[in-house]
């Protein structure tokens, strides 16, 4: 008789797990996918991703209306947002991908789906719905929750997190958001341009802090200009119920105190991993605050346990959810040892204009000590973004002493698109000279891609060296207008 249950027993039905579900399944193994909610999908799907790009997308179309004088257009008197109209697009949406990550189609695959909330009995066994089921190998793969900061009056206070921000039912006159991190600085523009007043409340003098400066302060003073108020260098002193309103006390870098009203309050400050009730001490798998720990080859303390997403605490993204999936498959299921990379991680914040970074930013490169130099292209140079009507934003690109590719930056239209093609050149090890050699179509925004890697090459190629070398061959004759004519 077989010692366990299943080959392979995943707990959570997210990003992570339904990879490691489907990838596992496919190549055999008895799967068993447990997750606690009642339908498959995670966090990307009902809370996160899909919700947000949505209602960013509303939001832009309703802003793009407003602004049509802009284009030329005549200028229109808008309705105001029914948010119970955008709310129904979100569910549609959802509703949509949903039949993708189904039970049926997990369980087509080969996996067995369960709902409910397991808990570990020890390091093979877990309880769930009052029976016990063995694996030969765990993932966990539980995401994280919005963060509950330890604020003054919170826990008396009615807020909302991202759990509940997809499903007003109407639109807010007001909105205070605490913190400034990509999910508070995306609902602060998509919720502006919908008609709503916000109000930003951030720790530091920087949105969006993993960022360089100067880009995340370009991607602010475009919020400030549709009207999102941001205090940075402001703490918070404590949060209050008025009834209709709330109220959150803040006290500025000088020791200024004052308040601010709003119809409702915003917690968008840090994650927390999803690891209550599993009992991993029973377990015997090693976490702290952040999450559960791993190695390379995203083992956990017990080597059989594996865990990957969010629940590690490392790059709460979709896409590296999904890549440490994959890592677990080569490692549980091929046995081969590959390990986790995140150098040419790739990431992007849906604000318009959208701000996309792969490899290392200035400041990471500070941090390790690296010695780079930036190249940079605006986007006002690009002909394809003046006829878009977008003239903010720039692509940087930052190499290494010897002149290989550390990272690249991009804010601008489209960002998060146009940074697909170094993710292949970063991955693919493609030379500079390749990329500004190849023929991009005309006009586009891609081309800016091209032009970054041409300013690293043109003095290079119109050296004085290289000019004299030509007029001393071939006779030329030199400038026939301007400077020294
Ligand atoms: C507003 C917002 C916008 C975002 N936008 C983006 C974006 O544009 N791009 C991007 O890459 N990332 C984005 N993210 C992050 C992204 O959603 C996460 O990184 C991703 O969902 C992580 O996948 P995961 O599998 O680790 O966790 P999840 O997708 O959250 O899946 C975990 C699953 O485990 C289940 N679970 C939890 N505890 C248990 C338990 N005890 N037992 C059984 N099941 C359990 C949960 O119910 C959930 O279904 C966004 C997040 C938010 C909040």
């Amino acid at each position: 008789m077989a010692k366990h249950d299943y080959d392979i027993g995943i707990i959570g039905g997210g990003a992570a797990g339904l990879t490691v579900a489907s990838g596992a399944a496919q190549l055999g193994a008895k799967t068993l996918l447990i997750e606690k909610e009642k339908e498959l999908g995670g966090d990307c799907l009902h809370f996160g991703c899909v919700p947000s790009k949505t209602l960013i997308r509303t939001a832009q179309a309703y802003h793009t209306m407003k602004n049509a004088q802009a284009f030329g257009l005549p200028g229109v008197d808008l309705p105001p947002v029914d948010f119970a109209k955008v709310r129904e697009r979100i569910r549609s949406v959802i509703a949509t991908i949903q039949e993708h990550d189904s039970e049926e189609r997990f369980c087509s695959l080969g996996t067995k789906v369960e709902f409910g909330e397991p808990r570990f009995k020890d390091e093979h066994a877990i309880q769930l719905n009052r029976r016990e089921v063995s694996a030969k190998i765990w993932v966990i793969a539980s995401g994280s929750s919005p963060g509950s900061p330890p604020i003054e009056g919170l826990n008396k206070t009615p807020y909302i997190t991202n759990k509940e921000i997809f499903s007003l039912d109407h639109l807010p006159e007001s909105m205070i958001i605490l913190g400034a991190g990509p999910i508070a600085i995306e609902m602060a523009q998509a919720f502006r341009r919908l008609g709503t007043k916000v109000d930003v409340v951030q720790r530091s003098g920087q949105i969006l802090t993993k960022e360089d400066k100067d880009m995340a302060d370009e991607v602010m003073q475009v919020l400030d200009s549709e009207g999102v108020a941001f205090h940075l260098n402001t703490s918070v002193l404590g949060v209050k119920d008025l009834g209709k309103d709330r109220e959150v006390l803040i006290k500025d870098k000088g020791g200024k105190t004052s308040s601010l009203r709003a119809e409702k309050l915003l917690v968008a400050m840090g994650r927390d991993p999803n690891i209550q009730g599993l009992n991993l001490e029973g377990a015997g798998v090693a976490f702290d605050r952040k999450g559960v720990k791993v190695d390379e080859r995203m083992r956990t303390s017990q080597k059989h346990i594996y865990a990957a997403g969010d629940v590690t605490g490392k790059f709460l993204f979709t896409h590296a959810a999904g890549y440490e999936g994959g890592i677990v498959i080569a490692n549980a299921i091929f046995h081969l040892p590959r390990k986790a990379d995140y150098t040419f991680l790739p990431w992007c914040t849906y604000t318009d204009p959208e701000l996309a970074s792969i490899g290392m930013n200035e400041k990471a490169a500070k941090e390790a000590g690296i010695d780079y130099t930036i190249f940079m292209e605006p986007f006002s140079g690009n002909d394809r973004s003046l006829a878009e009507g977008e003239r903010v934003g720039k692509i940087k690109m930052l190499l290494d002493k010897k002149e290989k590719p550390l990272g690249v930056q991009i804010l601008g239209p489209q960002a998060g698109e146009l940074l697909s093609e170094w993710v292949a050149v970063l991955n693919g090890k493609v030379k500079l000279s390749t990329l500004a050699s190849a023929v991009h179509p005309y006009p586009t925004l891609g081309e800016i891609n091209k032009r970054v890697a041409g300013t690293y090459l043109s003095p290079k190629i119109f050296s004085e060296r290289i000019k004299k070398g030509l007029k001393f061959f071939f006779h030329l004759k030199g400038r026939a207008c301007g400077e020294g004519q």
